[in-house]
């Protein structure tokens, strides 16, 4: 096994344009080292000033990934963990912002009395003691550290100064830098093109810092020849150069970085050995499974109002993928806004008309509510599955009180500050919060599960954890008029104060929950709850197309 005293360091640079796919080339060479018996822990530095992504909007930076822990962080640690089958916390990501305030506070605190405070050193040495935290705890063999950005962008220099620094002083056998580019085939000339990925080493150079290796990713594979002319204009060994093409799933990453041998390079450079016969079958069967599923497709609607952004919703995404593999299907994703229900641009059975199950999404804010309360009165009444997330789960609270126990004008008080039957309020412990900053209820919770329930179908489990984001809860006065007209709080807190989990026994499958499931769905252990609905709404397809053509179903 590949172990050595020393914590090594994998510092994973951008170039060319953002997007590249970073995220994924960590989690995925974590995965590969991992498998070679290391233990791995990988961490996101991001450039904005913001001290988490817990204040943005999800236009502008996608999901927001809470960990157990109860940070707000950036959705790249969904990826980390969702790879590497291990958990993150606040330490695994680090703004820019994070480190002024240190700085800052450290400042008034005294700590740098006499000194004007200063980029260079002060703020690079904060960014250092951050980079190197996760590998003081003892808990790794190596740490990836992504460096969010494009290099060139401004923001980013001083986490490049950092790695820089790093580099140097840990010493060529224990720190090494990965940068990703871009090969872009130029259609009408035929040829993959490397010029932007020697501009964008250049830019690495200018500041000090040759990179260990080149990931190019590029549409098609790369020729020898270009590997060659690469190495060659950037300081580097044609077998430094590896190429990453397309790939038809994110989960077929780690096969592909492994066929370029990438894992046995990083290992020799840092004078680590290698397992030639590391086991990846694990991998192949999940991306065979992904790739090319027995049982065909199922359509499931995603209903929500960040639609034209599905970077909003990635964990749930990746949920559907792993309950998808788990039940042989592939799972198409809907993305529905609500809205369009509401301004009556489509009817109810448009909308649901190829659908075999229904998720209302997570949110926050008054837009979109009334459409999905409509939605989900239709998927009640028609026995279509239905899961609910946080917002969801809220709003099939206030659907059942309005139709089922006709308290009419029932509502959430974060859409209708005054409202006749608040089913849906302000949790008391979330009164008197008035910063906005990192101050919701957030984090791992217990969740007692009850008995005879769909939820304890899924988990076979009395006692769960999950993650939570949220200010609102079920109001314990509605309680038990819900209760009377039928339905079940499947999962509550181990005091019975808060309601996390709800369902409709009658119903075929129709759950909601408080938390957010979807952040602990991983490769290679699918969430209960999605493989449980998923399961259900494959159930309502095949007896669609039964009832539909029964010949095909027969044949099927
Ligand atoms: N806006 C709701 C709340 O704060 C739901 C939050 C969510 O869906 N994450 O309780």
């Amino acid at each position: 096994m590949a172990r050595t005293k020393s914590v090594k360091h994998i510092f994973v640079t951008g170039g060319v344009v953002s997007s590249l796919g970073k995220g994924i080339l960590s989690a995925s060479l974590g995965a590969l080292l991992k498998e070679q018996g290391l233990r791995i822990t990988i961490q996101k530095f991001d450039p904005y000033i913001n001290v988490d992504p817990g204040t943005m909007s999800p236009y502008q930076h996608g999901e927001v990934y809470v960990t157990d822990d109860g940070a707000e962080t950036d959705l790249d640690l969904g990826y980390y963990e969702r790879f590497l089958d291990v958990s993150t916390s606040q330490a695994n990501n680090v703004t820019m912002g994070r480190i002024y305030k240190n700085v800052i506070d450290k400042e008034r605190r005294g700590d740098y009395l006499g000194a004007t405070v200063q980029v260079v050193p002060h703020v690079i040495d904060e960014i250092k003691m951050r980079m190197m935290e996760l590998a003081e705890s003892g808990k790794y063999d190596v740490v990836i550290t992504e460096i969010g950005g494009t290099v060139g962008d401004i923001e980013s220099q001083p986490f490049l100064e950092a790695m820089r620094q790093l580099k140097l002083h840990l010493g060529p056998k224990n720190a090494m830098n990965i940068h990703l580019t871009l090969v872009p085939y130029i259609k009408s000339a035929s040829e993959l093109k490397t010029k932007p990925t020697q501009h964008s080493v250049r830019l690495l150079l200018e500041i000090g810092v040759q990179p260990d290796v080149l990931v190019c990713r590029s549409e098609k594979a790369l020729s020898k020849e270009i590997k060659h002319k690469i190495g060659l204009f950037c300081n580097l060994s044609d077998t430094d150069v590896v190429g990453l093409r397309d790939a038809e799933t994110i989960y077929e990453v780690p096969l592909l970085l492994h066929e370029e041998k990438l894992d046995a390079m990083v290992l020799r450079k840092l004078g680590m050995k290698s397992n030639s016969q590391v086991d990846l079958s694990s991998w192949e069967e999940f991306s065979h499974k992904v790739k090319f599923p027995k049982d065909g497709t199922l359509r499931i609607a995603l209903v929500g109002k960040y639609t034209e952004y599905p970077d909003a919703y990635k964990s749930i995404f990746e949920a559907f993928v792993h309950a998808g593999a788990a039940n042989d299907v592939k799972v198409l994703v809907k993305l529905m806004r609500s809205e369009d229900v509401e301004d009556g641009k489509m009817t109810m059975e448009e909308a649901m008309r190829d659908v075999a199950g229904v998720l209302v999404a997570p949110g926050f804010g008054h837009r979109g509510i009334e459409g999905k309360i409509q939605m989900i009165k239709y998927v009640r009444e028609h026995n279509i599955p239905f899961f609910g997330i946080c917002l969801g789960m809220q709003c099939a609270v206030i659907e059942f009180a309005r139709h089922k126990c006709g308290l009419e004008g029932a509502n959430s008080t974060e859409f209708q500050k005054r409202t006749k039957h608040p089913v849906i309020d302000m949790m008391e412990s979330q009164k008197s919060v008035k910063e906005k900053g990192g101050t919701m209820r957030l984090g791992s919770y217990p969740c007692v599960i009850a008995e005879g329930t769909k939820a304890f179908e899924a988990y076979r489990k009395l006692l769960i954890t999950e993650r939570h984001r949220h200010r609102f809860e079920v109001n314990n006065a509605y309680r038990e008029i819900l209760q009377q007209h039928g339905l079940v709080f499947s999962g509550l807190s181990p005091d019975g104060e808060l309601v996390e989990m709800i369902e409709i026994p009658s119903h075929r499958w129709f759950v909601g929950v408080q938390f957010h499931p979807e952040l602990k769905s991983r490769v290679h252990s699918v969430h209960p709850l999605f493989n449980a609905f998923v399961a259900e709404a494959k159930k309502l397809r095949d007896e669609k197309i039964s009832r539909e053509s029964p010949k095909e179903a027969i044949e099927a």
